[in-house]
């Protein structure tokens, strides 16, 4: 009798817990996690409420502890240092050995470090890990001990930070390379009025700064930076948030062929056999439509993880992520994002902007149209919350802009107390393109026949 194909996948995040779950779903094969951070799977985007005494770190853990044993999930604590794809082995850094018949990397992403001299040192630290939420806790536990904290790199990750020291009245210093903040990804209207609101939440953003070296005390704790603008800034934490690149340096020798990540095809399979790669690692060899080649989302990770599932479980399927979207906060701003709106310096030469923001609140859209046949491209909205489904069907009848904006209330997800904007939205829009279109009244007949 054949015996049963034992399934190893590589880190127990979004990626690989979704590929272990839906495999069990599957079929009866032997299946086995190995990871280094935790125990069990938790929810990495949850870690920041941790800090902010929202929940404590027990409740990020979707799933109750009994939960593997019961679906026969065997959970492996421990760093895989080499893979030996010829004879099918992994080695452990206690020494242990674990055969597989089929593999799944599934390793994530690590922080940057450029670098800097003094990156190394004590208090000098990114937000990725659960040992990183531990560390920020030794490193700023409060205000006295921590007087002032140094954040470098302005993205999602480096405004968590920020918001997280907030929370205990730390005074934070915010250092972004870019004229404006996240303006590689944001459009201009909407990177200024994030400037705007980082300042108003008493975070000393420093625009245009970057950071030279990091300064030690006699105890090899960091204890100041010093700026290319010629400032030396005194504090007891250095956040490093300067972005994420695949967790793969243990790769290096393995014969698996990597990129910037580990390169993946369509069915997310490496170029060694029974070999496959997911989440934050995997690196298409040709990116998706307007997708990057690597995709460090959570949503992407899990749609990843559902794929290899069928592939493995005989069913070969492509990963074929659909539009794109995405949701984050800036501090209270809550931020959507529905296919394509680029920033000033990605935007394509056919690509148009119409921009609404609230006269006195932090609340504005961004609208991306084909400039020649106003085919609506994409969406950005802050502080206004949209439906997802509505967008995505849009999207794929490449519905034109008059349409969205005639339809715009069918899309709002905010409750009907809230203040809307749609009238205003659309008084700008008729003003600016010559057009007289009212708004049609919110339908749920509509809504639900796209749901
Ligand atoms: C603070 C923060 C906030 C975020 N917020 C958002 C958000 O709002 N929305 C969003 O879409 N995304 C967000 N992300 C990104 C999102 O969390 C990641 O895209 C996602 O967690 C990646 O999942 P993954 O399964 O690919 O990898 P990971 O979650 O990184 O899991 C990989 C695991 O593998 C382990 N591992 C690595 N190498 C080895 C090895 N050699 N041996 C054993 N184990 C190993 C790692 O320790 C890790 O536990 C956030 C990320 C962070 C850090």
């Amino acid at each position: 009798m054949k015996s049963m194909e034992k399934v190893v996948i590589i880190g127990n995040g979004i990626a690989g817990v979704t590929a272990a779950r839906h495999i069990r779903k599957l079929s009866d094969k032997s299946i086995t996690i190995i990871s280094a951070e935790t125990d069990y799977f938790f929810s990495r985007t949850a870690l920041m409420y941790v800090y902010m005494g929202h929940m404590k770190f027990e409740h990020t853990q979707p799933y109750e502890n009994w939960f593997w044993k019961k679906n026969r999930i065997d959970l492996v604590k421990g760093y895989v240092s080499k893979i030996n794809h010829t004879e099918k082995k992994l080695l452990l850094d206690n020494k242990k050995e674990v055969a597989y018949d089929k593999l799944i990397i599934a390793t994530g992403s690590k922080p940057n470090k450029f670098g800097w001299p003094g990156q190394d040192l004590d208090g000098v630290q990114g937000l990725y890990s659960k040992q990183d939420l531990d560390a920020m806790e030794t490193n700023a536990p409060n205000k006295d001990i921590c007087k002032r904290a140094v954040i470098v790199g302005g993205g999602l990750i480096g405004i968590e930070m920020a918001e997280m020291l907030r929370s205990r009245n730390i005074p934070v210093t915010f250092l972004v390379r870019e004229n404006s903040f996240w303006d590689g990804v944001l459009p201009k209207g909407e990177s200024q009025m994030i400037n705007e609101h980082i300042l108003e939440h008493h975070i000393n953003l420093r625009l245009k700064t970057n950071l030279v070296e990091i300064l030690s005390d006699e105890n090899g704790k960091a204890k100041a930076v010093v700026t290319d603008t010629g400032d030396t800034i005194a504090c007891d934490i250095v956040g490093l948030t300067a972005g994420v690149s695949p967790n793969i340096n243990f790769l290096k020798e393995s014969g698996i062929e990597l990129g910037r990540g580990v390169k993946v095809n369509r069915y997310l399979e490496t170029n060694i056999k029974d070999i496959y790669a997911i989440g934050d690692c995997a690196e298409q060899h040709e990116s998706i439509g307007n997708r990057r080649p690597i995709e460090a989302v959570w949503y992407t990770g899990r749609m990843m993880g559902e794929t290899v599932a069928q592939t493995i479980c005989d069913n070969k399927i492509q990963y074929k992520p659909g539009h794109w979207f995405n949701s984050a906060k800036f501090l209270d701003i809550e931020y959507q994002t529905y296919g394509w709106v680029f920033s000033e310096k990605g935007k394509k030469e056919y690509e148009g902007h119409f921009h609404w923001r609230h006269p006195k609140e932090k609340i504005c859209i961004t609208v991306a149209y084909h400039k020649e046949t106003k085919q609506f491209l994409g969406i950005n909205t802050f502080g206004i919350r949209m439906r997802h489904n509505i967008f995505d069907q849009w999207l794929t009848e490449e519905k034109n802009v008059y349409h969205i904006m005639e339809y715009l209330k069918d899309a709002n997800f905010d409750p009907e107390f809230y203040a809307q904007y749609e009238q205003e939205i659309i008084a700008k829009f008729n003003n600016e393109f010559g057009t007289i279109i009212a708004p049609k009244k919110k339908s749920w007949k509509r809504i639900f026949s796209k749901a």
